[in-house]
């Protein structure tokens, strides 16, 4: 009896959910127009404005879902000014900081057919404070959560970033979940993707307080007109032209700033030598960046954050970060990368975030060396390899797709592989090839993901289908080289030939640096050694070779414990 009671209830609750099944996803938010107003004192944002939503589903929707952080409240929707009918429930995700949304359900004058798009005009407010729910109810320590989730209004201090921290403009996902490993990513993922062609344009006035101070008043967006001020508000009218690499973010407070051609680093007070050693030391990498990406196409702009103990934030050409002490070494490493997105920009994380990184291998080599470099580029690796463990054997067809460079929302993949990529491809047609292959490079006509292999291939005196295919529209995981055999010939009159065969075990091929090593010295060449197959090179050396080395750090591999090759005396034929 209790069974069937059971039963019962699950069907009738079936059948309301499918009743009432939404579609989170089916709408994606063209246009934004929107007025803000922030009053810092009451820690208040309200907002008015305009969105357009097209319908990218395959079936006509007659509902639509809109959602803003739990901490702000839905006022009015509209269409054509007549007011619509709506239902406001707390929808859990941790797509923003309070783990939880203020979602409306709005029912559309007439449904929507695909490809069909409705204006709405939106009015909702209410306060940003303080909140890291969403990481102390996974089990943070508050201190390290609110470190993290930073964000807030406040008379003080205001940073508000935009989706994945705040929902402070309206979104539509399904719920994220930050126990479920990269659920939150994947689902942030889809939404820029689906944002990729969007544009918003913001005007936002913050009041100022009765002590008359003057707030600095700063927005991460394509294009900012100064703020200025207007009957006791600051304003700053902005325009995003492409919302999937840009995150809406704006900051407030009582800056003073350091100014320098190619950066801005706004501090608060007391912070002033650290703000001087970052401009000085982005200042000494402008040249090393513009010479690779191109001169800057907007401003750096640097700004402090109250909580010393606060996690950096980077968006483009934008770098929060608490400006307490500053050490000239690594700011130049973190400099490299903030002008690199200043000088070069992309809709592909793969291109906007891999050229960043691979910048600051760029600056380390500059630096001290090649070696520098290798060293930082492993630290990536490691996790790289970790991956590719993990998914060693055969790798399922759809994963090969889906953590491909070109659509993995994972960040180990479009930072840290993306890097290795960019520094191998490099390695292999020649620096000077590789900066006219950027140099082109426009986001505006990014509209195929084969746009920017196909400037690199124009470049190149090789064919790299092969590589793009294992590393770039593929996740193919990574090579693993060994040497199979070696065989040592004398050569007339003092010189020794060493064949040497490699094997690559690993489903992605790659042109790897083979190392002969002998008394006083080394020759390295390089070699292509395909997915699943061998290679064989010939390297000539003056002296009796004592071990082979394959790979000098600068390719990833999944296995390099076995990379070092003895060469006994038996090797050589006489
Ligand atoms: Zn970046």
């Amino acid at each position: 009896m209790k069974l069937h009671w059971v039963c019962f209830l699950w069907v009738l609750c079936a059948s309301v959910v499918n009743g009432f099944s939404l579609d989170r996803e089916a709408f994606t938010f063209t246009n934004y127009d929107l007025n803000v107003r922030i009053e810092p004192e009451q820690q208040r944002l309200g907002v008015r404005g305009k969105i357009t939503m097209r319908n990218d589903s395959a079936t006509p929707q007659k509902i639509a879902v809109l959602q803003i952080s739990s901490s702000l409240d839905w006022r009015s929707i509209k269409a054509g000014g007549k007011p619509l009918q709506f239902v406001s429930q707390p929808y859990t995700s941790d797509i923003d900081h309070t783990g939880s949304l203020s979602e409306a359900v709005v029912t559309l004058p007439e449904a929507v057919p695909p490809k069909g798009a409705v204006d709405l005009e939106i009015a909702y407010e209410g306060v940003i404070v303080l909140d890291a729910t969403r990481l102390t109810r996974i089990g943070a320590p508050e201190a390290d959560a609110t470190s993290s989730d930073w964000d807030q209004i406040s008379s003080k201090f205001t940073g508000v970033r935009g989706v994945g921290y705040v929902a402070w403009y309206p979104v539509a996902t399904e719920d994220a979940d930050l126990s479920a490993s990269t659920n939150l990513f994947d689902i942030l993922g889809r939404w820029k993707t689906r944002e990729s062609d969007s544009k918003m344009h913001i005007q936002i006035a913050v009041s100022s307080n009765d002590e008359g101070d003057r707030p600095e008043l700063l927005v991460n967006a394509t294009n900012c007109l100064t703020a200025h001020e207007v009957q006791h508000e600051f304003v700053a009218d902005c325009t995003d032209q492409s919302l999937s690499s840009m995150v809406p973010t704006f900051v407030i407070a009582n800056y003073e700033v350091v100014d320098r051609p190619a950066i801005a680093v706004h501090y608060l007070r007391g912070h002033d030598s650290a703000a001087t050693t970052y401009a000085d030391a982005a200042e000494k990498v402008v040249p090393l960046i513009s010479e690779w990406f191109g001169p800057p196409r907007s401003k750096a702009q640097t700004a402090d954050l109250a909580d010393p103990n606060a996690a950096p934030f980077e968006n483009g050409p934008l770098l929060l970060t608490s400006l307490t002490s500053t050490d000239p070494k690594l700011a130049g490493l973190v400099a490299a990368h903030q002008l690199t997105h200043a000088s070069v920009s992309s809709p592909r994380p793969w291109i906007n975030e891999g050229l960043a990184h691979f910048a600051q291998a760029l600056y380390l080599e500059h630096q001290t060396g090649r070696q520098a470099a290798l060293d930082y580029m492993r630290l990536h690796q490691s996790s790289l390899s970790a991956a590719g463990k993990k998914q060693a054997g055969s790798p399922k067809p759809e994963d090969e797709t889906i953590q491909s460079l070109i659509n993995t929302a994972d960040e180990e993949l479009y930072r840290g592989k993306a890097m290795c990529v960019w520094w191998m491809l490099r390695d292999m047609i020649g620096e000077q090839a590789l900066k006219k292959a950027i140099a082109p490079y426009h986001p505006e006509l990014d509209k195929e993901p084969s746009y920017m292999p196909r400037l690199i291939a124009a470049q190149a005196q090789k064919d790299l289908e092969w590589f793009f295919d294992d590393w770039v529209y593929r996740d193919r995981g990574l090579p693993d080289f060994k040497v199979a055999s070696a065989f040592t010939h004398k050569t007339l009159p003092e010189g020794y030939m060493v064949t040497i065969t490699v094997d690559n075990q690993g489903a992605a091929g790659a042109e790897v640096p083979i190392t002969v090593k002998f008394a006083g010295g080394e020759i390295s060449k390089r070699l292509v050694v395909r997915s699943k197959s061998s290679g064989v090179i010939r390297i000539e050396v003056p002296k009796t070779p004592g071990e082979i080395v394959v790979n000098d750090g600068s390719v990833p591999e999944s296995d390099t414990t076995n990379n070092v090759f003895k060469i006994e005396a038996g090797d050589t034929i006489k």
